[in-house]
């Protein structure tokens, strides 16, 4: 697969992918990425932070690209991150039918002789860990609520259905799971139903409790962002094992990362394991790509497209249990930011009638989605559609915009212009309501709901889902 670069922006940061084989120092999370703070008009200075975490109060990992560090220290390092790996050994209770409990403090499963040190814990009754609570890990443990990169979002009942029900369909008999727990979970589920032909599914994630609950050839304790496996060698086997051809079954790949990640070290891993997919390829000539599903919310559109411009962005979309804006609660559907993002033939894929998509066929065609973003061919990028190219800014911005020249500044997000932030940009509200507006035409396929009225304040989950979009765009 062929990935093409591009700038990530956000906050004046950008990323670089690895130029030559300058290896990056590691944190606990596997190896660093190479970001660069830019200024206009000075050189960018280059450091090295952590790929999973963006805040750094999670990982505290910095490292300026020059700075020397002695060998000493490059040891004590190391040292380091291997005393922070997980003490989680893998599917724990395979020969322990009794006295089985869980920790909850430690979100720990515990065998009987290490009840003791947790008994101050909140811990299960003996014996109530059974085998159906076993199959459901992601009911067990408690979602991770890291704000910023590691918030853990489960896939509500419908929408995972519907996603197996769909590959499935398509004859795919293996899921390489990639941050997606719960469908890695509904798989096996379903197996042990055996209502249908059975699948395989490997769980590549970060978060490693689930190595309690899955064999080694079930879960990988990975990091999406670096393409990194904790267990080296014989975990990256195992991935090769699952990709290889020996068995006849079609395989595809189904991500679910968090929304504040950033999206080229994602497209930079899922290319690597797209790799490893195409050279495990006997039959030549026959698939080029390895097939994915990328889950994320639907303004990456344009980011997400200029790594893999042979996906098209389905209008699926995507719920979540957990989720304090997304779920589908008593009070109705809310709408869900979140979309599938495919190599997978549009047509093929059936988006479910009783959702209310009211189109059982491809509805994907391209116009639908030109309200959201257009390009221009003067910035080279995608921008809103609601923007102009502006000569004299030299870029695009909403038509009214307060227009300027002032050098050096990164421009306001919201209009365009390069007076002023986004904060105080005095064009807000005007945009918040175009935006209404194209939203409600956006979601054509999807069940009516009626407008709110145009109230100053919005309502606490509006307010948060404007700022994930901030945070994120
Ligand atoms: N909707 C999915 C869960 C998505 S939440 C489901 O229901 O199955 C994002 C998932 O990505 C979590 O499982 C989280 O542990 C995992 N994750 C977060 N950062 C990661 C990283 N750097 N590498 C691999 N997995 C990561
Ligand atoms: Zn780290
Ligand atoms: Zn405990």
């Amino acid at each position: 697969m062929q990935l093409k670069g591009s700038d990530e922006d956000g906050f004046g940061i950008e990323i670089v992918l690895q130029q030559g084989d300058r290896k990056p120092p590691s944190c606990v999370h596997g190896p660093t990425l190479l970001f660069e703070k830019v200024c206009k008009g000075e050189e960018g200075r280059r450091f090295y932070a952590c790929s999973a975490c963006r805040d750094r109060k999670e990982c505290p990992f910095f490292q300026w690209e020059d700075d020397k560090v002695s060998e000493a220290r490059l040891l004590a390092r190391e040292e380091e991150n291997r005393s922070k790996m997980p003490p989680f050994t893998h599917q724990k209770f395979l020969a322990l039918p009794l006295g089985r409990r869980f920790c909850q403090d430690c979100q720990l499963l515990l065998l009987p002789g290490e009840w003791e040190i947790h008994a101050s814990h909140k811990m299960s009754q003996a014996d109530d860990i059974t085998e159906a609570r076993l199959s459901r890990p992601s009911l067990m443990l408690k979602p991770l609520e890291n704000k910023k990169s590691n918030a853990q979002y489960l896939f509500a009942d419908r929408s995972c259905h519907f996603l197996l029900d769909t590959l499935a369909k398509l004859g795919y008999r293996k899921v390489l799971c990639v941050g997606t727990p719960r469908l890695h979970e509904l798989i096996k589920l379903r197996n042990q139903e055996g209502k249908s032909d059975p699948m395989k599914s490997l769980l590549l994630d970060i978060d490693f409790r689930y190595a309690q609950f899955y064999g080694q050839d079930e879960f990988c304790h990975y990091n999406m962002f670096n393409h990194h496996f904790f267990g080296g060698e014989a975990a990256s086997g195992v991935l090769r094992a699952f990709l290889g051809e020996e068995d006849g079954e079609k395989v595809i790949m189904v991500s679910d990362p968090p929304f504040g990640g950033l999206v080229k070290p994602l497209a930079h891993s899922f290319s690597q394991i797209s790799e490893t997919w195409r050279k495990l390829q006997t039959s030549e000539g026959s698939v080029v790509e390895m097939p994915i599903v990328w889950i994320f919310p639907y303004f990456f559109e344009p980011r997400i497209l200029e790594c893999f411009p042979s996906f098209t962005m389905l209008d699926y979309q995507v719920d979540y249990d957990n989720h304090p804006l997304y779920k589908h609660g008593k009070t109705g559907r809310k709408q869900s930011p979140v979309r599938l993002f495919t190599n997978l033939t549009p047509r093929d894929i059936v988006l479910p009638r009783e959702e209310g998509y009211r189109y059982s066929i491809y509805t994907h065609q391209p116009d639908l989605r030109r309200h959201l973003w257009k390009h221009c061919s003067e910035c080279q990028k995608c921008v809103k559609p609601s923007w102009r190219h502006c000569q004299s800014c030299a870029r695009c911005a909403l038509p009214d915009h307060p227009c300027g020249n002032s050098p050096g500044l990164e421009g306001c997000f919201n209009c365009g212009s390069l007076k002023h932030k986004r904060r105080a940009c005095p064009l807000k509200d005007k945009r918040r309501t175009d935006n209404k507006r194209s939203k409600a035409k956006g979601g054509r396929n999807l069940p009516k709901q009626p407008m709110k009225s145009n109230s100053k304040r919005k309502s606490g989950a509006q307010r948060r889902a404007n700022k994930l979009k901030k945070m994120t765009e």
